[in-house]
């Protein structure tokens, strides 16, 4: 069965992994600007990076079939330093205009400073003044519910973002509920140490009833599986859920959401 993989750092992954996840019926990638493992020293290492990410990875994809999108943004982790931060976020309006560029992301919190969310208000500024999508981080662990309150409550200030045009990553089952009650989309992303596990993440998409919700593998630098979308549609296939809903996670909830952007191609199943 096709399916979309929402939100996928490549950069840290092999090429064998693209064979892999086409092998596993992935028709289309979507790459968030994020930390590539390592503090780059310069804007001019995020300039190269956004021109990886913008035109390298959809080479890559292609090759396998697979369509290739990403976001832009200074990540949460390296946004302490406002400077750098300033000088990186004057970088991206020149690449909005790439053909494969969604949206601003994945901009957001990590350990809730002040820094932090100077620079996500900045970001979300910058979406609001390009008519972009939006695509949120939230932190981890202890956290998160914190941190999500703080960016509900940021983004109340910018009345010209549309909920439905913006996404929080990464909710769990104390934040999912805030998140989508206030109109916005809710990720969840399946680690196999931290954030959910397939398990937890379809008992809470049954909660939700599968609305306004996607599921992605992350597969970044760290411990991850980049298959891990995949299998945990084979779970809902033994937990019984219908075919109907299995799609709606795997291909229709993601499709509806991207295809706000212009750029977005509706996607052909195999
Ligand atoms: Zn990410």
């Amino acid at each position: 069965m096709n399916y979309i993989e929402p939100h996928g750092h490549m950069v840290s992954r092999t090429t064998d992994d693209y064979e892999r996840m086409a092998l596993a019926g992935c028709a289309v990638i979507c790459e968030p600007a994020f930390w590539a493992g390592f503090d780059r020293a310069s804007a001019q290492g995020f300039a190269d990076y956004f021109r990886q990410i913008t035109q390298y990875e959809p080479k890559r994809a292609a090759r396998f079939g697979i369509e290739h999108y990403s976001w832009l943004c200074i990540n949460p982790k390296e946004a302490e330093d406002t400077a750098l931060a300033a000088e990186v976020m004057a970088l991206i309006p020149e690449f909005l205009n790439q053909p494969n560029v969604l949206g601003i992301g994945e901009i957001g919190l990590n350990k809730n400073s002040r820094n932090e969310l100077k620079v996500f208000e900045q970001h979300l500024q910058l979406a609001q003044d390009h008519q972009q999508l939006v695509l949120i981080h939230t932190p981890h662990l202890e956290d998160k519910r914190k941190g999500t309150r703080l960016i509900l409550d940021a983004l109340k200030n910018f009345s010209g973002l549309n909920p439905g045009r913006v996404l929080v990553d990464h909710v769990e089952e104390h934040t999912a509920g805030m998140v989508l009650e206030q109109g916005f989309w809710a990720g969840l992303t399946l680690y196999p140490e931290s954030k959910c596990t397939p398990a937890r993440a379809i008992d809470i998409l049954e909660n939700f009833r599968a609305e306004q919700l996607w599921i992605n593998s992350a597969c970044d630098w760290g411990i991850s599986d980049p298959l891990a979308v995949p299998r945990t549609l084979q779970m809902m296939r033994q937990r019984g859920w219908t075919q109907a809903m299995i799609e709606r996670v795997a291909w229709n909830n993601p499709t509806q959401f991207l295809s706000q952007s212009p750029k977005f191609k509706q996607p052909s199943k195999a």
